[in-house]
Parts: structure tokens; sequence; C-alpha cells
């Protein structure tokens, strides 16, 4: 019979045996206990995967995980150095190119009208990533022909409403973020709405379901 091993010690060992960076013996204490203890295991599962996510900025990304390196004393074999290479570029691609639709919110983007029919787009965040919009087109909402523009905007991790990690230097106060709708002047309608127009061109997706999630936020 084995001796059992405190919960408290397989755990303690969870993060460097995530690694692969312990020895054998242990290796096989952690193994044998996880494959009975469920506690064990649900704590294993979480480390493995929780992501790391900078809190600053690239540079940063590269330090953390060098002095990390550093303080385990891992000998480097070639494959360990691609696969970090791999990882890294992987948070990398995540922090500033994994772009996601920031869900809408009056106090963070608005339609104004300037100068008799030009529709602006305001936005109020710190930063986002992109801006997607539609040309107006026709369509029947509630029996009613209009012409509406849709439109959505993007967040990366790097560039949020609530952050702004890179560009430290721009004044967030003088930042303004405004630009103007296309057609303007045609426009009855703006929706907000994720919406993906290769879906709807190989007919996956349709405008008029596009309309029916979407939330009006400006009108004529
Ligand atoms: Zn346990």
């Amino acid at each position: 019979m084995m001796k059992e091993v405190k919960c408290t010690i397989i755990q303690d060992v969870l993060p460097l045996y995530i690694d692969e960076v312990v020895s054998q013996d242990t290796k096989e204490m952690v193994d044998q206990h996880l494959q009975h203890c469920e506690v064990c295991q649900k704590v294993y599962e979480k480390m493995k995967r929780k992501l790391y996510i900078p809190a600053e900025n690239k540079a940063s990304i590269f330090k953390k995980i060098n002095k990390k390196m550093r303080k385990k004393k891992v000998i480097i074999s070639m494959v360990s150095v691609f696969a970090t290479a791999i990882i890294l570029f992987g948070a990398f691609a995540y922090v500033f190119y994994y772009e996601r639709v920031i869900p809408y919110s009056d106090d963070l983007m608005r339609i104004e009208s300037q100068n008799d029919n030009q529709l602006v787009s305001r936005y109020f965040g710190e930063s986002y990533a992109g801006v997607n919009l539609t040309h107006p087109m026709p369509l029947e909402i509630n029996g009613e022909k209009k012409n509406v523009s849709f439109i959505y905007y993007t967040e990366t991790i790097a560039d949020s409403p609530t952050r702004m990690l890179i560009n430290n230097e721009k004044n967030l106060n003088e930042q303004e973020y405004i630009f103007e709708l296309p057609e303007s002047e045609k426009i009855d309608a703006v929706y907000y709405a994720d919406f993906d127009v290769e879906k709807i061109t190989s007919e996956k997706d349709s405008w008029d379901s596009v309309v029916k999630r979407a939330v009006l936020i400006w009108e004529k």
C-alpha cells in the first residue's frame, strides 16, 4: 500500500508538475494522487487552463516569462525554446489581434447628427481595435421600408474601452474618436449589431435576421 500524500503537498507542486520540471518520483506521486483525488484534479484542470494575460505591454510579457524561467533554472532545450516561441506568439496574437465585439452601451458610443444631414459616430471609450459598418441598405422593418446602416466596434485586450496598454503616451482625455457615416443623407436608422458579411453573402445569415438581434441606436 502506498502512503497517502496530503492534498496540500500535491497542490504545492502542481505548478511545477504542469511545467514538467519535477523529478520522475514526484511526477509518479502526483499522477497517482490525481487518479483518485477529485479535489486535486479540479485544481489541476483549473491551473492548466489559466491563461496568462499581461497587464502592461508586450515588453513585459517577455520580461515576465524570462524571469519565471530563470527562477526555475530550466535547462532550455531547442524543443522548449521552440515551444516558448509558439506560446509567446500565441499570447501576442491573442492580446493584439483577437478581436471581439464590444457590446452596445449608450454611454460608450453614440450616433449624432452634425451640420444638416451628416451623421457621425462618437466613441467615448479609451480605445478600440476596429469598427465595422455598412452603407445604408433598404430593409423592411415592422412592415416599413427603411434605409438602414449597421455598425459595431471591436476590442482586443490591448485596445479596449477601458484599457490603453500600448499607447500610454497618448493623452486619453484629449483623444476623441469620431468619424462620419457614409451616405448619411440616405440613412433612416442606425443599428448596432455584430454581423459577418461573409456569412450573409454565403446565405448562412441575412440582414433581416441581423436587424432582429440588433439594437436601434439612431433614427431619423
Ligand atoms: Zn488531493
